[in-house]
Order: C-alpha cells, then structure tokens, then sequence
C-alpha cells in the first residue's frame, strides 16, 4: 500500500460510523461508431456477490477494443467477469470481497488470456472492466482504453494507465529485458515512421488479452486500481482510444457537462467524430454515480478550480489537506489501492489473509484443484528467501506456472519449479 492510501477497514468503518450505508443509485448509458466492428462492451448493473440477497449487488461496465479481428474481444467479453469472480474465495465478508478484487482480477486476466491462447486464434484486445460497490470504485486494464473519473468536487482522475509503448517507457524496458525489440517501422531510406511497436508482431500494445503470435511478454497482467467516492458521487467515462486520440479527458468530459449519461456519451462519440473522422471504432460508456434518489448529473458547470488536479497520481498530497471546515471527513475520492507491475507473483502474493483468499490446493490463476504437493509455490522463484512460514501458497499449476515463466521472458522449460531467477524490473 502506498503513501498517502487509507486502508479499506478504516474508509469502511469510516462509512458506517456516518451512517452512510445507503448505496449510490447508478445511471448509465453508452454509445458507438464503428468503422473496424472490433469494439465491444458489456454492462451489468445488477450483479450479487451472494446470489439472491439484493443488499449485496454490485455493478460491473467493460469495455473490450480488439485488434486483428475480433475473436479475442467476444471470448473475453463471455469469459473474463466469470473468470475474475471464479477466482474470489465464497463466504467473504463484503470488506474482504473488495479487498479480494485487485487479486481476483489479476487471476482472471491471466487465466482468459491463458485459455483464449490455447485456442490458438489470432487477434487481441484491450480489456477495460470497472467494477462498482457501494462508493468503491475498482478498475482494471490492459491496453490502451482508458477510464477516468471527474469526481462531483471537480477533480479528474486516471483509473487506468496507458499500456502503449509509444508513452510508457517502463514497459519498453520490460519488454526489451524479457527479450521482444521495439521499435518503428523501416521505410526505404532508413526512415521509421508511426509509433513505437514490439516486435514480432507489430503491436503498439505492452499489454492485452490474446495475441498469441505476437509474443509472451505482451502480458494480460492489469493495472488495478480501487477509489472510493465521496457520497457527492462523480461520473465516469469509460473510452476505447478512438475517443482518446480525438479528445482531451478534460475536452471529453466538459462537452458533456450536465448531459445525462446516454446522451453524454453520444456527444463524446460526436465531439470525437467532428475531432478526428471515423478512422477506428469509437466507444464510450459514462456512469453516474449519484447520490440516492438525486436523479440528476452531480457534475459541477465548469467553473474555477475545476480540473484543478488534473491526473493526479498515487498519493496525492491534497488528500491529507483539511477541506472542510471541522468535517471529520475529508470530502474527496479516496484512494485504496494501486498496482500496475507486471510480475505475477508481486500481483497474487500479498499481506491480505491469504489462507483465506487462496483455497489451499487451487492454482491462484485458473482455480484447478490439486494434490498436496502438486502446485508450484509463487514463492519457489521469489528474489527474497522465503522466511519461517506455516503455508508456502499461493500455488500455482504446472502450465499456469509455464504460463509465469514466459511472461517472465524465461524459456520454456520442464524443470522450472526449484530454479531461482533473475527479476525483471
Ligand atoms: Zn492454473
């Protein structure tokens, strides 16, 4: 947990002690221009965690954008939620189910990429799911879609992070180190042109689902991270890159200011049309969160201090700053959680009360249930020497592990269990 997060035990409790259990009321909307029929989305609002109690409902918005066809975009849209809820323990309390999440994702990512790639189909795509509990706001991504949030105070913030190698210069080292070349493209003359891409492959991507002929290190691992709102509430865009590479987050969400969802989701689509022209598909979905029963958008007009903290990081030192006068509750978005490594046992091996999250003999990634002594320890190829422990879990199965070493960039190999690695960092 990084600086400056507050822990879930005490935003919940937080929560109770000012009675604010009521949920927030969810009005959405979403819309499209299609010129390849590569995007897709699917939107739940009404999921439970325990099936049959309505108290315990949770909401989920994906945003698939495929790439070299589409077969990897309709697999994860039928496969990845269930994939992701397969892998949270049952019987969980609902502050130990959002605390599951991040993990929980991770897993499912993984293992929709794993299974979609032993169909052996080309194609790829962008995997953007939100997940939406009470207040608590949990995003995971892969690719280059994006989501953001334009809190009701009038602050916006990155939930996703762009997996594109043209911007992110840690992922072209990772990708370098694990043995793929990025480059652009050669044109006679010498010249390079277009953006950054990996190679073989060609894909400007560090990260999607499927893409089984570009390379390993092209990984499904996703950025997570986990917000919670004020109960002022805030809204949400949810974009393939057709928008992005037409709008500024702020030009997307001021041309729809005080548009209910549905339609402030057609104007975004429209303002990046009038931007850019049809040249991709162009998908949006917008989700207000809304205080109950106040059935109008909670977005302020544009006005002074808005935008104010702009894509503001981790650890924002405002958070800490008093904000309302002798309010015991700063009335800001909150964050609880951020990971975006790519290294799968940083992402399944953490402090939560593990025995709990992790059935003791199930691989952490695909939930397949083993003999005592058959799953390979996440541990056994940790940099740290593994201390005094009662439980050497998570485990992992033998073609899940195969599955770590190549994102890993390591060759394939039979005896991997007991070797200790190098990290790649
Ligand atoms: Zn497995």
């Amino acid at each position: 947990m990084g600086e400056g997060m507050i822990p879930l035990a005490v935003l919940l409790k937080r929560e109770l002690s000012n009675e604010r259990v009521e949920k927030p009321d969810l009005l959405y909307g979403q819309a499209n221009q299609s010129k390849k029929g590569e995007d897709f989305t699917f939107l739940k609002a009404e999921c439970q965690r325990v099936a049959g109690n309505s108290s315990t409902t949770f909401s989920v918005f994906v945003l698939f954008d495929g790439h070299n066809g589409s077969a990897a975009a309709i697999y994860s849209k039928e496969n990845l939620l269930s994939n992701v809820l397969c892998a949270i323990p049952p019987n969980l309390s609902r502050e130990e189910w959002i605390a599951a999440l991040p993990r929980a994702l991770v897993a499912g990512f993984v293992k929709t990429d794993k299974d979609f790639q032993e169909k052996a189909c080309k194609s790829g795509t962008t995997a953007t799911i939100v997940i939406i509990d009470g207040w608590v706001v949990t995003v995971a991504s892969v690719g280059d879609s994006r989501c953001i949030l334009e809190s009701a105070e009038g602050s916006v913030y990155f939930l996703s992070t762009d997996h594109r190698l043209e911007v992110n210069e840690e992922e072209v080292e990772r990708i370098t180190a694990s043995g793929g070349e990025v480059g652009r493209i050669n044109i006679a003359g010498g010249a390079e042109v277009g953006p950054l891409r990996c190679w073989p492959g060609g894909l400007c991507l560090s990260r999607s689902i499927g893409d089984v002929d570009v390379g390993e290190f092209i990984v499904p691992i996703p950025h997570v991270k986990q917000v919670k709102l004020s109960n002022a509430g805030g809204r949400l865009v949810i974009s393939s890159d057709g928008v992005w590479d037409a709008l500024t987050c702020e030009k997307a969400l001021s041309c729809c200011w005080g548009l209910p969802a549905e339609a402030a989701a057609s104007r975004i689509v429209r303002e990046a049309l009038k931007a850019k022209g049809l040249h991709d598909d162009i998908t949006c979905i917008v989700v207000d969160i809304l205080p109950p029963e106040k059935l109008s958008p909670p977005l302020k007009k544009p006005g002074k201090g808005s935008l104010k903290s702009l894509f503001r990081r981790k650890s924002c030192e405002s958070f800490s700053e008093p904000l309302d006068r002798g309010c015991s509750e700063p009335d800001v978005v909150e964050e609880i959680f951020e990971d975006g490594s790519a290294v799968l046992a940083e992402r399944l091996n953490t402090e939560y009360p593990i025995s709990n999250m992790f059935k003791l003999f199930m691989c952490a990634v695909c939930q397949l249930e083993m003999r005592p002594g058959e799953g390979i320890s996440l541990r056994a190829s940790s940099p740290k020497p593994s201390g005094v422990s009662p439980w050497d879990g998570p485990f992992l199965c033998l073609t899940c592990q195969a599955k770590k070493e190549a994102m890993e960039g390591k060759p394939p190999s039979g005896s991997c269990a007991s070797r200790v690695s190098a990290t790649i960092k």
